[in-house]
């Protein structure tokens, strides 16, 4: 279904974005859209001819940079056709560099929140209505160095002289920064006056239409065929199972939850209880715990503990419809699978891998080919998916309960290969374990620094992360101490796997922060609050817990957040009495150039 208009609104689009690749290129198209105006994705090096009547175009993001050989590029015809046109990161570099301007690769990358500067004030038609001094959310490493002739700068950061350009007689406007995501403050606008004011568009679009549309498109998918789902209590999976039951009625819809050894404490029960409230009666309950640990007991790379959990998934929905006599060809596999899980996994064109989704691994692409799944939510955000759910009348503290990745504990317990010591850098503590971040649009997987200091305290902690990432080639990601059995410097790695013992200590762990934050309200605060354990301590203590709370709307963006003192220095204390917990981490990096998770 992706990029498609729904079927009963086809119409030409106004706005065109074009696919360079980009995380959030997707997501330019959404809130085109949620301003009420039809925008659809196309390849970036669509003709200009096959966009005439377009009133603008968006060029994406993309993780390459413009002198790579076969990157991205544009037909440039679209810079002389009087369409107005937009550059978005990769789009103005490349903008810049069609059109006679110089791009370089920066020292420093600019990963996160950054301060722009108007240098063409509120007169650029592009910022209008827009303060001095915006906190925007970059994503690169290359700069234009060199304005392309005719183009005015109007806008800058501390470490990006051009974070923005413009030609406005020729209806040509870029910025290096991301109006799409939640986290650039007046993004919003920022789009709004270009397809508005700029573009010249009218409202034409209403997603409010999206579940009879939705619904209908699972009537098509399905044919005459019955879905099997694997549900997991969690928001995505069980908007999509609720959207297939009313779609195709409680006699074709079957839902199976797998305990697969990686769940949260208590999770199975509070399972057992949403499916009874929710009357289907069809959701039974699967236990498959040595089938998912035996092959992840040694596994430290987290691609690959996420593709045997994505292929062990596929095993058992096998094993399950032969057992069952659920007639092969009859049944489909229903998935809540919504966009971020598809683009993380490289899933468009040009696309990097950031993290390849469970529902992404080789045997679930054979049964997309084979158009033997079904997934309703494909095209959508998190928080489009609650909004669906309260359309369909799911309750509230369903709906609203934090993200839990379906691989589930074990993309947050840590193992090692090797002992290695902590070592001290100017800058802080190195941690030799590395965890997955995204930078300029690309994969990173990098080790850690660790900062000897209190965060909350430290207010300011956060842009120190930022800074110290940015200009730090090897890290992507910075924690500092709340609390530690032994100092930083005495800390080292140990050679660890996914056993049952330390899953268990997680889980603990995992608990206590779960019942804390509830009691506190703070829960109530963050998006999400993963718990994270890394095989990394001393002596008796090998393994550490790290805090991740995290502001996010749609997952694509996230910025750490801060917690009171009293708070969490009463969650460290519990932690720290759990035996092997060496120290206790509160991790201070936004997204990018951290993911939320740590894999
Ligand atoms: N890859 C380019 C850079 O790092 C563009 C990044 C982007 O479009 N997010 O600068």
């Amino acid at each position: 279904m992706q990029n498609e208009a729904p079927a009963a609104q086809i119409k030409v689009p106004q706005v065109t974005v074009l696919d360079a690749g980009g995380q959030y290129c997707h997501l330019i198209a959404r809130k085109i859209r949620d301003l009420g105006v039809f925008a659809e994705v196309r390849p970036s090096e669509t003709a200009a001819s096959d966009l005439a009547g377009r009133k603008g175009l968006i060029i994406s993001g993309g993780p390459n940079s413009v002198y790579d050989t076969g990157s991205p590029t544009v037909d440039p015809a679209i810079f002389r056709t009087n369409q107005p046109v937009l550059g978005i990161c990769y789009g103005q570099q490349l903008m810049a560099h069609l059109l006679g301007g110089v791009v370089q690769k920066g020292d420093n990358g600019e990963y996160g929140p950054a301060t722009l500067e108007l240098n063409g004030g509120p007169d650029t038609p592009l910022f209008a209505g827009i303060r001095d001094h915006q906190q925007i959310w970059m994503n690169h490493r290359d700069l234009v160095v060199e304005l392309p002739p005719g183009f005015s700068n109007i806008g800058a950061t501390g470490t990006c002289a051009v974070a923005a350009m413009a030609a406005p007689s020729r209806r040509l406007y870029s910025v290096q920064f991301h109006p799409e995501v939640v986290h650039t403050t007046e993004g919003k606008r920022i789009l709004a006056n270009f397809v508005f004011d700029i573009c010249g568009c009218v409202k034409d679009w209403d997603p409010r239409h999206r579940v009879p549309l939705v619904e209908d498109q699972i009537r098509r998918t399905a044919g005459n065929r019955n879905v099997f789902f694997f549900v997991s209590g969690g928001v995505d999976s069980t908007v999509a199972f609720t959207l297939c039951l009313r779609a195709l009625g409680a006699e074709r819809v079957r839902g199976i939850y797998v305990d697969t050894g990686l769940m949260r404490e208590g999770e199975t029960e509070f399972v057992n209880r949403l499916f009874d409230a929710l009357g289907a009666g069809t959701v039974t309950i699967e236990s498959a715990a040595d089938q998912f640990l035996t092959p992840l007991r040694a596994v430290c790379d987290p691609e690959q503990k996420r593709r045997i959990i994505g292929e062990e998934f596929v095993r058992l929905q096998e094993r399950i419809i032969e057992s069952r006599h659920l007639m092969d060809g009859h049944w489909i596999l229903g998935q809540g699978t919504i966009y971020p899980d598809t683009i993380e996994s490289g899933g468009t064109e040009k696309a990097a891998i950031i993290k390849t989704h469970h529902n992404r691994v080789a045997g679930i692409q054979q049964l997309i080919a084979a158009q033997r799944i079904i997934e309703p939510l494909s095209d959508f955000y998190k928080d489009e998916v609650r909004e669906i759910g309260r359309e369909l009348g799911i309750a509230e503290d369903v709906l609203e309960r934090h993200p839990f990745p379906g691989p589930g504990l074990a993309i947050r317990c840590l193992c090692a290969e090797h002992d290695e010591p902590v070592r001290s850098t100017p800058d802080g503590f190195l941690i030799p374990v590395r965890s997955v971040g995204v930078q300029g649009d690309e994969r990173s997987y990098k080790a850690v620094l660790a900062l000897d200091r209190f965060p909350a305290i430290e207010a300011r902690l956060e842009d120190e992360a930022t800074a110290l990432v940015n200009r730090t080639r090897g890290v992507n990601r910075v924690v500092a101490r709340v609390a530690g059995h032994a100092p930083l410097a005495g800390m080292r790695s140990s050679s660890s796997v996914l056993s049952v013992e330390r899953l268990n200590r997680l889980r603990r762990a995992d608990s206590i922060v779960r019942r804390i934050s509830h009691e506190s309200g703070f829960d109530k605060t963050v998006w999400q609050f993963p718990v994270v354990l890394i095989p990394v301590g001393a002596g008796e203590r090998p393994d550490s817990v790290v805090l991740r709370p995290v502001h996010s709307v749609d997952g694509m963006t996230a910025q750490s957040v801060g917690m009171g003192e009293q708070l969490l220095r009463r969650m460290a204390a519990e932690l720290m009495q759990l035996d092997c917990v060496c120290a206790v981490f509160y991790d201070v990096t936004h997204k990018p150039p951290g993911t939320i998770e740590w894999e």
